[in-house]
């Protein structure tokens, strides 16, 4: 059996390995998944300052327009003072004059203010866009790392898999079953090393009779009561020679 848990520790060292592969790609893809969020936020929110500016160039136009309309009448006025007949005439063209001067510049201080906030909105809308296209560089930089990387991965993969099927013929086929069973649902940990009476999967004690046997290197494969791993134990190191 020392045999048997020599090979099965090789094949979870592979399977370990393997798992390590597939958690990178994992990562590179939540990575990627977060970014992603974190780039459709950024994307609303300049989308909203884009919405909002315009509304407020919209408002702009708006108030030139009353600019320009009172500029046209002041002119008219002024044109019609030349052709004044009397006082009352005078004074009505003149109270239309300081009407239409008060309403400009009532309105090209409504301008005034107007543009500052939108100053301000194309300043911040800026620093957004900044940011998402920061984001999406990084975000491509990922992927294209990710797309490059796969290959690799794979191959490695298939290299390990292949290295495992030719280990794995020494050990009893309900053996292997019982160790995949295991490491499928502990983590992928479906062997492990007992030292000193405690199981090094779970960290609890096991049995001192069973610790006696997995050290004589007995016939029966053992399992944690705990944690239902399958156990070794560390040989000396003379004995590991003698195998
Ligand atoms: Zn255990």
């Amino acid at each position: 059996m020392i045999e048997t848990l020599r090979v099965l520790e090789e094949i979870q060292r592979i399977d370990l390995e393997i798992k390590s592969l597939g958690e990178e790609e994992k990562e590179y893809l939540g990575r990627m998944e977060a970014l992603g969020a974190e780039l459709e936020r950024a994307g609303k929110a300049a989308g909203a300052l884009e919405e909002e500016l315009s509304g407020m160039k919209e408002q702009l136009r708006g108030i030139e327009e009353r600019i320009r309309e009172s500029a046209e009448r002041i002119t008219k006025d002024e044109g019609r003072l030349n052709s004044v007949k009397n006082d009352r005439e005078l004074n009505a063209i003149t109270k239309e004059i300081n009407g239409a001067n008060k309403s400009r510049k009532q309105a090209e201080q409504e301008k005034a203010a107007l543009m500052t906030k939108v100053q301000d909105k194309e300043a911040a809308l800026a620093v957004r866009k900044e940011e998402l296209r920061a984001r999406q560089e990084e975000f491509d930089g990922l992927a294209g790392e990710l797309e490059s990387r796969k290959d690799g991965w794979r191959s490695a993969e298939e290299e390990k898999l292949k290295s495992r099927d030719a280990k794995k013929a020494p050990v009893r086929p309900d053996i292997m079953r019982k160790y995949e069973m295991i490491r499928s649902k502990r983590g992928g940990l479906g062997l492990v090393l007992v030292k000193d009476e405690i199981c090094q999967g779970c960290f609890t004690h096991i049995p001192p009779q069973i610790f006696i046997m997995l050290k004589k290197g007995t016939e029966e494969i053992h399992s944690c009561p705990h944690c239902h791993r399958l156990l070794y134990a560390e040989l000396p190191q003379a004995e590991l020679e003698a195998v």
